[in-house]
């Protein structure tokens, strides 16, 4: 469009819009956000397809395009002679309404509820439901952050729940919840470790016992060598700290809470409060078999993703 139509057009707009209700106004206000996400979905995707430009079932480079389906391209691979699109065997996969994505991901970024994302985007708790999952899925148990300088590690538990898609539809109350749980016991809990760097790198994988060995294997490689690493008095780290050459500070529980003013391990904890505080309260408990999603989900809201961020990780 050129300047002049464009100033012209501009004022047109302007005064309709002045003399429309606060109401009419929203509905314009609507029309332009989902103009802005359909077209920002889909110049996120095709990029990241056209990256790898190969077949998604056996991986050939040797592709053809084959028509569209609706507005979407197809294509059709010269190895298998399979077709697919730019999403097929992606976790965003046959999942519909792609102009309402980049708003849920807009509610990924704040943290809310299945219900308020529902309410926002337009849709059934059923889809926030598929929508969050499918979105977290790919990076669920990534855990790839190095954490250098001064690091501080804990580890914390969560009661173990079968809270499930289930309870969406019935009114039955979930089995178990997060909140209160016998601290002295490990039985029918699931032990997470969390690790974050001043830098806000940060780990949280979840560890299948509580033992040295398998905290080593979730932590050691994620740490690099010569670094601070700050924990509470457990020997596990001692091994640990010892295994990649970092100088080790034992918060030990009643002793110092801070060495030498900067070695504390109240970032870590603040984190852990964070997320407990968060899945158990506002989230009102999640599933154990989907407590990784939830935890990728801190992770991106820890590094501060925003929503085409967050479609982008969601992809794959
Ligand atoms: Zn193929």
């Amino acid at each position: 469009m050129k300047t002049k139509s464009f100033v012209s057009k501009l004022n047109l707009i302007t005064k309709a819009l002045f003399s429309m209700t606060p109401a009419q106004r929203e509905v314009v206000h609507q029309s332009i956000q989902a103009l802005d996400t359909e077209i920002s979905t889909d110049e996120l995707i095709q990029p990241l397809f056209d990256a790898l430009s190969q077949c998604p079932h056996c991986h050939s480079i040797h592709l053809k395009k084959w028509g569209k389906s609706g507005s979407i391209q197809r294509y059709r691979c010269k190895g298998c002679l399979k077709t697919f699109n730019n999403k097929t065997s992606t976790p965003l996969a046959k999942l519909r309404k792609s102009y309402l994505w980049e708003e849920y991901a807009r509610c990924m970024v704040l943290k809310l509820t299945l219900r308020e994302a529902a309410n926002i985007c337009h849709i059934n708790l059923r889809t926030a439901f598929l929508w969050r999952h499918r979105f977290l899925s790919a990076q669920s148990g990534k855990n790839h952050d190095k954490l250098s300088g001064i690091i501080e590690v804990d580890e914390f538990f969560l009661a173990y729940s079968e809270k499930g898609s289930n309870t969406l539809t019935k009114q039955t109350k979930p089995r178990k919840r997060g909140g209160n749980i016998d601290k002295r016991t490990r039985e029918g809990q699931v032990t997470v470790l969390l690790s974050i760097d001043r830098s806000n790198h940060m780990i949280n994988p979840i560890l299948s016992a509580d033992t040295t060995a398998e905290i080593a294997a979730n932590l050691a490689p994620n740490i690099t060598e010569n670094s601070v690493l700050c924990s509470d008095g457990s020997w596990s780290y001692v091994t640990i700290a010892k295994q990649k050459n970092c100088d080790h500070k034992r918060l030990i529980n009643g002793k110092e809470r801070v060495i030498d003013k900067v070695y504390h391990i109240q970032t870590v904890n603040g984190a852990i409060a964070h997320f407990k505080g968060w899945v158990n309260g506002k989230m009102k408990g999640v599933a154990t078999k989907y407590l990784s999603n939830y935890l990728a989900w801190f992770r991106e809201s820890n590094a501060k993703l925003n929503k085409q961020e967050i479609l982008i990780a969601a992809y794959g």
